[in-house]
């Protein structure tokens, strides 16, 4: 089991410059923080920006191609991602399946590109709101983390974590119960171990995302086998964000 919790910021498509002050607040007060592994996820855009500015913190990418380079206008490599000073990716987030329609074999194939450049990886889950009413959120969570990863997993103890983000739950104001997501990450952790082994499937820590924010924060972070958050509206702001890691601690 992961000891410190790890509470990652995904600023989705927001942040100009403007916003590296931000980053430098949440940097500065990390530094008096070190109990929480504390991480970004800016636009890339903003990547070189903020790890030139941070001394403290993870800072990622929300996404890389599968391909290594080429003729793909518009994207971006896990290579340029790692070069430009990312040091993880979030990838299959919800957004991005549905924005972009991303099936779990193109994510998988992403995970690969993203271990082969020596990237760590935040993969997402989460079942929308029609397979839990029908019972069946815990299978359509296992099907698709199964589907989503990458046939090798390079040191999966210590470069996967995984999220799991009810999709109805993200950008609403209303978090999953406790009960449900303890539920879920139980489930994901005994997949985990059966996949991964003993050693590396306890330490892959699993964190939960879909409107963590400063209130309930404490309460989600301490649920069992929950080893972290991944914020999204919340982590905007310094001050927020830094309530959050502070409930986490
Ligand atoms: P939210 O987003 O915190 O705004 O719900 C979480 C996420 O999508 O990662």
């Amino acid at each position: 089991m992961a000891s410190r919790p790890f509470i990652v910021g995904n600023w989705k498509m927001h942040g100009t410059r403007a916003m590296l002050s931000e980053a430098r607040a949440i940097d500065r007060a990390a530094q008096r923080l070190m109990q929480v592994e504390i991480a970004l996820a800016p636009p890339f855009t903003l990547i070189h920006p903020v790890r030139r500015e941070a001394e403290q913190i993870g800072v990622g990418a929300q996404d890389c191609h599968p391909a290594d380079g080429g003729a793909h206008t518009g994207d971006i490599s896990a290579a340029m991602v790692a070069d430009a000073g990312a040091g993880f990716v979030i990838l299959g987030h919800s957004e991005r399946r549905e924005g972009h329609n991303e099936k779990d074999k193109l994510i998988a194939e992403k995970a690969a590109a993203a271990f082969d450049a020596g990237l760590k990886v935040i993969l997402c889950c989460g079942e929308p709101m029609e397979k839990r009413e029908a019972g069946k959120a815990v299978d359509h969570v296992l099907r698709q983390l199964k589907a989503s990863l990458p046939d090798n997993v390079p040191e999966a103890g210590e470069r996967l974590t995984v999220a799991y983000e009810p999709i109805w739950a993200i950008g609403s104001g209303e978090a999953a119960s406790i009960e449900d997501i303890v539920a879920m990450h139980s489930a994901i952790r005994e997949f985990l171990v059966k996949t991964f082994g003993e050693e590396d499937g306890t330490a892959i820590r699993i964190i939960y995302g879909g409107s963590v924010n400063p209130e309930n924060a404490a309460e989600i972070i301490a649920g069992d086998e929950v080893n972290g958050a991944l914020v999204g509206g919340a982590s905007l702001s310094a001050e927020s964000f830094m309530n959050i890691v502070l409930a986490a601690q």
